[in-house]
C-alpha cells in the first residue's frame, strides 16, 4: 500500500520542527566561533555575544541550502534552549581549505511557552493520544490509524473491552500503528496476544480467542491532496538530503495528516468485515466463507475434508 511507513521523526525534533515550520523562532543571523568534534561529527559548544553555549545533545542534522556542501546542526544547548547552526563551506574542496569554513548561529527556537500551543493538543481525545505518542516516541500518522482501529474495534466488539483474551493479527510487522495496539489494547508479542504477518498493509484482525469471532479492519485508500508534495520531501529526508527547511514543511505535513486522521470516522478510514474462526483449523475467516456444519464453523477445506472422510467411511 502507497502509504504504509510515513516518516519517522523523533518526540524531542518533532517539537522543534513544528515550533519551525510555524515560525516561531528568534532569527539570529550572527557568525560565531564553534568547537567542533571531527570524531563524533558534532558541534560542542559555540560563543555567542560574549557567552559559550555547551551543546549537550544533537537533535539533528541536515544539508544547507547555500552551497552543495553545507551542513546545518540543530543543537539543544545546557541553558535548554534549541538553535540551529549553519555550517558554510564557500570552497569547493572544503575538506582542502578549512579555512573557508564558517559558522552562523542561525536561529533560536521559541520555547513552548514562549510559543502557541497547537489546537492540536487541546481536546481530551488529543491528551490520551499524547500519552501513545510518549510510548511510541512521536505523534505520526500511522499512530493515529492504530489508535482508530484499536478504539473501533472496541465499539464493534464491546466484550474486549473487558476481555483479556482479545488477539491482534496485523499484516505489517514494522508500522507505528502496532505500538497503538499495544499500548492502548495490552496486546504484546510478550503476552502473544499480538501477532503479525509480514504483508506490507494495515489490515487488521481482532479476535477473540475464546468466542471465536472478531473483526477485520482494512485501511481504505485515503487522499490528502498532499501526496506530491509529501513524496518529495519524504524522499529528502530518508535520503539524508533535506535542509531543515524540507524537515519542518514535511512535519507540518505530518501533522495535517494526524489532524485530519483525528477528525475521521472509523468507517471512512476502514473496511469492517466480521470474521469467524474454523472450529477444526483454527484459521479466522470472513462470516460469508463461514460453512456450518452441526452448528460448528469451518473452513472450505476443513468442510471438504470432513465430507471427504465421511464418506470413505460410507462406501468402504
Ligand atoms: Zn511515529
Ligand atoms: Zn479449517
Amino acid at each position: 500500500m502507497a502509504f504504509l511507513f510515513w516518516g519517522e521523526i523523533m518526540l524531542e525534533m518533532e517539537h522543534e520542527l513544528r515550533a519551525i515550520s510555524n515560525g516561531q523562532a528568534e532569527w539570529i543571523q550572527q557568525t560565531v566561533h564553534v568547537d567542533y568534534d571531527n570524531n563524533s561529527q558534532r558541534p560542542l559548544g559555540f560563543s555567542s555575544n560574549g557567552r559559550y553555549n555547551k551543546v549537550i545533545k544533537l537533535l539533528g542534522t541536515f544539508k544547507g541550502d547555500l552551497s552543495p556542501n553545507d551542513l546545518t546542526y540543530l543543537v539543544k544547548t545546557l541553558d535548554g534552549n534549541t538553535y540551529h547552526l549553519y555550517l558554510h563551506l564557500s570552497d569547493s574542496d572544503p575538506l582542502l581549505a578549512p579555512s573557508h569554513i564558517r559558522w552562523t548561529l542561525d536561529f533560536r527556537v521559541l520555547k513552548r511557552r514562549e510559543a502557541i500551543v497547537l489546537p492540536l493538543w487541546k481536546s481530551l481525545a488529543h491528551m490520551r493520544l499524547e500519552g501513545v505518542a510518549d510510548f511510541h516516541g512521536d505523534l505520526c500518522p500511522e499512530l493515529v490509524l492504530g489508535c482508530k482501529a484499536c478504539h473501533m474495534a472496541l465499539e464493534l466488539l464491546p466484550g474486549l473491552n473487558t476481555s483479556r483474551d482479545i488477539m491482534v493479527i496485523a499484516e505489517n510487522n514494522s508500522s507505528p500503528a502496532l505500538d497503538a495496539i499495544q499500548f492502548v489494547l495490552g496486546c504484546t508479542m510478550g503476552n502473544r496476544r499480538l501477532r503479525t504477518i509480514d504483508n506490507n498493509r494495515h489490515i487488521y484482525l481482532f479476535v477473540t480467542n475464546i468466542g471465536g469471532y472478531g473483526v477485520k479492519l482494512s485501511l481504505k485508500e485515503i487522499c490528502f491532496n498532499d501526496e506530491d508534495q509529501f513524496n518529495k520531501f519524504e524522499r529528502k529526508v530518508v535520503g539524508g538530503c533535506a535542509t531543515l527547511n524540507d524537515a519542518a514543511s514535511y512535519q507540518k505535513l505530518l501533522d495535517d495528516r494526524v489532524t485530519k486522521l483525528m477528525d475521521m470516522d472509523g468507517e471512512e478510514m476502514f473496511a469492517v468485515e466480521n470474521v469467524r474462526k474454523c472450529f477444526v483449523c483454527n484459521i479466522f475467516l470472513a462470516e460469508s466463507l463461514v460453512h456450518e456444519n452441526n452448528g460448528f464453523p469451518m473452513c472450505a477445506v476443513c468442510q471438504s475434508n470432513m465430507i471427504g472422510n465421511s464418506s470413505d467411511i460410507v462406501y468402504h
